[in-house]
C-alpha cells in the first residue's frame, strides 16, 4: 500500500541538476539538441553522453512534439535518468497551452511509471524562454501531480523544483 499522495508531493527550492532523485525533467526543446535555461544546465551537468542519447531518439524519430517525452539516462548527474518534454510556448492562452502544458506532465509521469522509477523531479516546465505565466503554469502542476498520485504507485514521489523565491510561494500556495 503506498503513503497518502499529500506526503508524496514535495517542493523544493533549488537547483534540479543537484538533486538525487531517480529522474529530473528537462524542459526541452523539439530538436532534443539542447538551448538555454535549464535544459542548458542539464546537458552541461550531465555531460556529452546526454546529447549523444538525445540524437540517437532524433535519427529515430525525429526529436519530440509539444506535450510529449522522452528518456535518457542522467550521464554524470546525481540522476539516473533524465525525462526530456517539451513545454508549449506561450501565445496567450487560448491555442491549447494549458492542455499542452498538462500533457508534459503526464507523459513525463507516465515514462516514469513504465521505467518504475521512485522519485521525479519537474522544473517550472514553459515559465521560462518559453514565457508561460508562472502562477497558471503552478496551478497545472500542482493538479497533475496530485492527480497522477491519486491513482498510480509510480512514482512513490513527486518533486516540483522552484528556481527562485516566487515560483515557490506558487508552488505552496496550490498546495495549501
Ligand atoms: P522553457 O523554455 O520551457 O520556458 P526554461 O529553461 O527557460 O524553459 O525555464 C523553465 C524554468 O526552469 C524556469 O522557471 C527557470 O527559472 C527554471 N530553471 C532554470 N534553470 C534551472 C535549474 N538549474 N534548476 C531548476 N530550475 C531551473
Amino acid at each position: 500500500m503506498s503513503s497518502p499522495s499529500s506526503s508524496r508531493l514535495r517542493i523544493v527550492r533549488g537547483d534540479i541538476t543537484k538533486l538525487p532523485v531517480a529522474a529530473i525533467v528537462n524542459a526541452a526543446n523539439s530538436s532534443l539538441l539542447g538551448g538555454g535555461g535549464v535544459d542548458g544546465a542539464i546537458h552541461r551537468a550531465a555531460g556529452p553522453q546526454l546529447l549523444a542519447e538525445c540524437q540517437r531518439i532524433r535519427a529515430r524519430q525525429g526529436g519530440c512534439k509539444t506535450g510529449e517525452a522522452v528518456i535518457t539516462t542522467g550521464g554524470q548527474l546525481p540522476a539516473a535518468h533524465v525525462i526530456h518534454t517539451v513545454g508549449p510556448v506561450w501565445n496567450g492562452g487560448h491555442k491549447g497551452e494549458p492542455e499542452l502544458l498538462a500533457n508534459c506532465y503526464r507523459n513525463s509521469l507516465r515514462l516514469a511509471l513504465e521505467h518504475q522509477l521512485p522519485s521525479v523531479a519537474f522544473p517550472g516546465i514553459s515559465t521560462g524562454i518559453y514565457g508561460y505565466p508562472k502562477g497558471e503554469a503552478a496551478v497545472i502542476a500542482v493538479r497533475e501531480a496530485q492527480q497522477w498520485l491519486a491513482s498510480h504507485e509510480y512514482p512513490h514521489e513527486i518533486v516540483l523544483v522552484a528556481f527562485d523565491a516566487e515560483t515557490q510561494q506558487l508552488y505552496e500556495q496550490q498546495i495549501a
